[in-house]
C-alpha cells in the first residue's frame, strides 16, 4: 500500500492523500461506510457502485459466525460473495466479541467467547482472525488487540497495552508467514490515560504495519476525553501512514478527528440514523417523521444531487417511515451516503484551499448536537 499526502494544512493538523492498492486509488480523508454483514443494510452493490464508494468495512466476527468460513471460501471471499470490486477494511472482530458475545475470556493467546447468535464456543487468537479476514478477502485487516473500557482503572489499561502490544508483534509476524497480498493496520489502545495512549500509539508505530489506527475511543466515553485523546496524539503520528479513527464518523466528530491529523472513518451511524429517519443536509439533521414536513414537497436537501433529492419530496419520505415501509429505509440511507461522499469532498476542498478552519467552525455549528 502506497499513502502520499497530497496537502498539510498551516492551520491545524488536517491534512489530505491518496491511498493506492490494487490499481485503486482512495482520497483521504475518507468515511467508509459500513456493511457490516457484506451488505451496506438496505443497499444494493449497485447502489454503492453508483454512489462511488470504492473502500468499505466489513466485520469479521460476523461474517465468521455467519454465513462462515466454508461459505467465505467457496465463494472466493466476501467482495466476490456480493459482487463488489472496490477495496475492503475488516475489523478483527475484537470490539463486536467484547461488545455482543454473551461470555468472553481472555487466555494467554487470545479469547475465548459465545455466539451472540446460538451461544456456540469459539475462540479468537491474533493469528486465527488474520487467517479468517484471509477467507473474507478483503484488502485491509486489523490486528486484534484488548479495547478497555474508557472507565478502566491503571491496572486494567497496563493489561490492555500488554496484551494489544503482544498481539500486534505475533500478528506482523505471523503476517509474514502468510501468502497474501493484503495490508495489515496496527491497533493503538490506552483509554483515556493520555500517557498511556502515547506510549501505545509509539509502541504500534514501531511494527512495520501498513497504517496505524486509534482504538478504543467513541465507547461511550464523554465528548471532552475523547476530544481531549485525539489533541493528545495529534503530534505523534508517523507523517508516512495512513491514521484510521476506528469506529467513528460523525459530521462533528470526522471533523474533530481530521483537525488531529486523522485520515479514515467508519461508523453506523450515518445508515443507522437514516433508517430511524434522520437525514443529514447542508443545513443540519432532520427529522423525516416530523409533522412540519407533511406537507412539504422539497427534496431533502435542495444542494444534494442524489437520485432521492431528485425524484422524491420530503413530505412522501415522511409518510413511507410512517407507513414503515420498507423503500423509505433504502431511499433515506442512500441520501445519507451521499450526502456523507459529498462531506468528504467539501472537507478535503477546504484543506487543499486552506481554509479548513472556517470548513471546521461552520460545520461544528450546523451538527452542534451529538450523533
Ligand atoms: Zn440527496
Amino acid at each position: 500500500m502506497i499513502f502520499k499526502e497530497t496537502h498539510q494544512s498551516s492551520e491545524s493538523y488536517a491534512r489530505t492523500g491518496i491511498l493506492s492498492t490494487k490499481g485503486k486509488e482512495v482520497e483521504t480523508p475518507v468515511f467508509m461506510p459500513v456493511g457490516t454483514q457484506a451488505t451496506i443494510k438496505s443497499l444494493s452493490t449497485e447502489d454503492i457502485n453508483e454512489l462511488g464508494y470504492n473502500l468499505i468495512l466489513a466485520n469479521t466476527y460476523h461474517l465468521y459466525l455467519r454465513p462462515g468460513i466454508e461459505v467465505l471460501d467457496h465463494f472466493s471471499g466476501a467482495k466476490n460473495f456480493m459482487g463488489y470490486e472496490g477495496l475492503m477494511l475488516t475489523d478483527s472482530g475484537g470490539y463486536q466479541m467484547f461488545s455482543l458475545s454473551s461470555l468472553f475470556k481472555f487466555e494467554q493467546d487470545g479469547v475465548k467467547f459465545q455466539s451472540h447468535i446460538d451461544g456456540s464456543h469459539h475462540k479468537f487468537t491474533p493469528e486465527k482472525v488474520l487467517d479468517i479476514q484471509n477467507s473474507i478477502g478483503s484488502d485491509i485487516w486489523m490486528v486484534l488487540d484488548d479495547c478497555a473500557p474508557f472507565d478502566s482503572d491503571a491496572k486494567r489499561i497496563r493489561e490492555s497495552l500488554e496484551r494489544t502490544h503482544r498481539w500486534a508483534k505475533q500478528s506482523i509476524e505471523y503476517r509474514e508467514k502468510m501468502n497474501a497480498d493484503s495490508h495489515v493496520f496496527g491497533i493503538s489502545q490506552g483509554s483515556m490515560d493520555l500517557a498511556a495512549r502515547k506510549i501505545s500509539l509509539e509502541y504500534i508505530q514501531s511494527l512495520p504495519f501498513s497504517g496505524i489506527a486509534v482504538g478504543g475511543l467513541s465507547v461511550g466515553e464523554p465528548r471532552n476525553l475523547f476530544y481531549q485523546v485525539l489533541e493528545h496524539l495529534a503530534p505523534f503520528h508517523d507523517p508516512k501512514r495512513p491514521r484510521y479513527l476506528m469506529g467513528v464518523g460523525t459530521v462533528p466528530d470526522i471533523l474533530e478527528g481530521v483537525k488531529n491529523g486523522i485520515d479514515m472513518f467508519d461508523c453506523v451511524l450515518p445508515t443507522r440514523n437514516a433508517r430511524n429517519a434522520q437525514v443529514f443536509t447542508r443545513k443540519g439533521r432532520l427529522n423525516l417523521r416530523n409533522e412540519i414536513h407533511k406537507l412539504s414537497d422539497k427534496p431533502i436537501d435542495e444542494e444534494c444531487n442524489c437520485k432521492v433529492c431528485k425524484n422524491y419530496s420530503v413530505g412522501y419520505l415522511r409518510h413511507l417511515h410512517k407507513s414503515k415501509e420498507i423503500l423509505a429505509l433504502s431511499l433515506s440511507t442512500y441520501h445519507n451516503l451521499h450526502f456523507m461522499k459529498d462531506f468528504m469532498e467539501m472537507l478535503r476542498n477546504s484543506i487543499k484551499l486552506g481554509e479548513f478552519n472556517v470548513f471546521y467552525n461552520k460545520w461544528k455549528n450546523l451538527y452542534k448536537t451529538l450523533n
